[in-house]
């Protein structure tokens, strides 16, 4: 009897010794692939950003004698060409965003870190962090961008950019809030106010916005209120320039305009913002338009951390990189995406946009291979030449722009590429076929959990976000 329960005993804390040895092995192996240790002959690559071209990056990085830190001051890969859905009720947050540690899960040579980077110590290889440091041996700078106010930032409390899920979110709640104070409000002026929505800027951006915020108040919002008419909403596109869409030919950007009209949008080009203030724009003319809802969709550049390199930048605080993408002076650091500047032969810059990130991810994925590989006798290194494959613009949900090589589409046929493309896109992005089920039923059924107020506009406070 005695026997046999010392021997439980035993063989109970064998097995306790054996958990503690395999818990200590599994710490030491996790130590091991993140803090780099003597001996450890592993090229160490940083990675800050998880946006397409720092993902794209990893997805395409992969060496033995390699190990990658990837880091990004948010937990999630944000898929920003449809944010504009979030901001107008079509889509809820997690059909456009993706935790990056699900999205890497299966790559144990990569190892993420929810941290801000906040400088370098260039001449010792370090990353700065919020409260630490990481070394490097190669580093992939891919921060991207924020918007821009062209030296008005105080314009930023009272007329909100689109970058981020919190900007989406809180441009929804802002919308429905001033709606529902709407149906509550006696007074005509203060009424039509708050249902008036001025888009700033005639960019894809811009025009995205007002399209669906005409169709979300002519078709999804007229059937939910009974004092207000939400079909009588106005929206205001304002653009500076001569035409929106300036990017694409004349005749595509009339027919934007066109489509606009014909969904209630009031397009306004030719016209410049003098001044924002709390509800109201003016206009260079010195007109002023009232508006309970006021968005800036003008400007964007790149993020503030370029200036800690120390290098060439743009006006837009882009870095002016070399043609194979590295940072002058620092062959080892690279900056891609929307925080590069990087000229194309005809001196014209490649754009801001999500296939040129993720070509230069891949670009620069192949550089340090080489480089790695070859390490004995470096090969000359490629330039980076853009690949241009289209671009479109969306206006509500049957309708669209778009330009891929000679070819130019508008309406419905336009709309239809798009879809096709997004949903490729977001399904390569996220591993997953299901997804496009998902995101079908979320985008075609205005599904209305997207049409809750998860930020309250008078303290700001976040509520609970869908
Ligand atoms: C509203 C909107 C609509 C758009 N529509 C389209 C479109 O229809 N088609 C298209 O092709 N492109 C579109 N774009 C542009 C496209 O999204 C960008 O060109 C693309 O995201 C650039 O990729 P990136 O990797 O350079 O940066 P991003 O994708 O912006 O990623 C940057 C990452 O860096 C992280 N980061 C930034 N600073 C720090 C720091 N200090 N420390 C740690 N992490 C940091 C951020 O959290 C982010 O995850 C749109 C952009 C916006 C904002």
């Amino acid at each position: 009897m005695t026997m046999t329960m010392t021997m439980r005993r035993m063989r109970r804390k064998t097995s306790w010794k054996t958990m503690r040895i395999h818990k200590l092995r599994c710490i030491l192996c996790r130590l091991s692939q993140s803090i780099p240790m003597e001996g450890d002959k592993k090229f160490h690559v940083v990675v800050v950003g998880a946006g397409f071209g720092g993902l794209t990056f990893c997805k395409n990085f992969q060496m033995d004698d390699a190990r990658i830190t990837l880091v990004d001051r948010t937990n999630h890969h944000l898929f920003q060409p449809l944010l504009y859905q979030v901001a107008t009720c079509g889509l809820s947050a997690p059909d456009i965003a993706q935790p990056i540690r699900s999205i890497l899960s299966e790559r144990e040579d990569i190892t993420v870190l929810l941290d801000n980077v906040t400088g370098f110590d260039l001449a010792q290889k370090k990353v700065l962090l919020d409260k630490s440091s990481l070394d490097f041996d190669f580093l992939v700078l891919a921060t991207g961008g924020q918007t821009s106010y062209f030296g008005h930032p105080e314009w930023e409390r009272f007329a909100p950019g689109l970058k981020s899920l919190t900007d989406a979110l809180r441009i929804r709640s802002h919308v429905l809030f001033a709606f529902e104070k709407a149906e509550n409000e006696a007074d005509t002026s203060e009424h039509d106010k708050l249902m008036t929505i001025v888009v700033v800027g005639g960019g894809p951006t811009g025009v995205e916005l007002a399209g669906s915020f005409a169709e979300l108040t002519r078709s999804v919002l007229s059937h939910d209120f009974r004092r207000i008419d939400p079909t009588q909403a106005r929206i205001v596109l304002i653009e500076g320039g001569p035409r929106i869409l300036s990017h694409l030919p004349p005749d595509l950007s009339a027919s934007a305009q066109r489509q606009l009209e014909a969904l209630g949008v009031q397009v306004r080009t030719a016209t410049s913002v003098k001044n924002i203030r709390d509800g109201e724009v003016e206009l260079a003319g010195g007109e002023i338009i009232h508006a309970g809802n006021i968005l800036w969709a003008a400007g964007v550049s790149a993020t503030p951390l370029s200036k800690k390199l120390g290098v060439e930048l743009d006006r837009a605080g882009r870095v002016k990189v070399n043609p194979d993408l590295s940072v002058p002076g620092h062959p080892e650091i690279f900056a891609i995406g929307d925080l590069a500047l990087v000229l194309e032969k005809d001196g014209k810059p490649v754009p801001g946009v999500s296939p040129a990130a993720m070509q230069m991810g891949k670009h620069v994925g192949k550089i340090i291979e080489n480089e790695i590989r070859f390490k004995a006798k470096p090969i000359a290194r490629p330039v980076f030449k853009y690949w241009d494959k289209g671009t479109m613009a969306t206006i509500g949900r049957s309708a669209a722009v778009a330009q891929v090589g000679r070819f130019e589409f508008s309406g419905l046929l336009a709309w239809l590429a798009w879809l096709f493309i997004h949903l490729i896109f977001l399904v390569g992005f996220r591993n997953r076929t299901s997804v496009l089920f998902q995101w079908a039923y979320s985008y075609f059924s205005y599904k209305r959990s997207a049409r809750i107020i998860t930020h309250q506009p008078a303290d700001e406070t976040d509520m609970d976000a869908t």
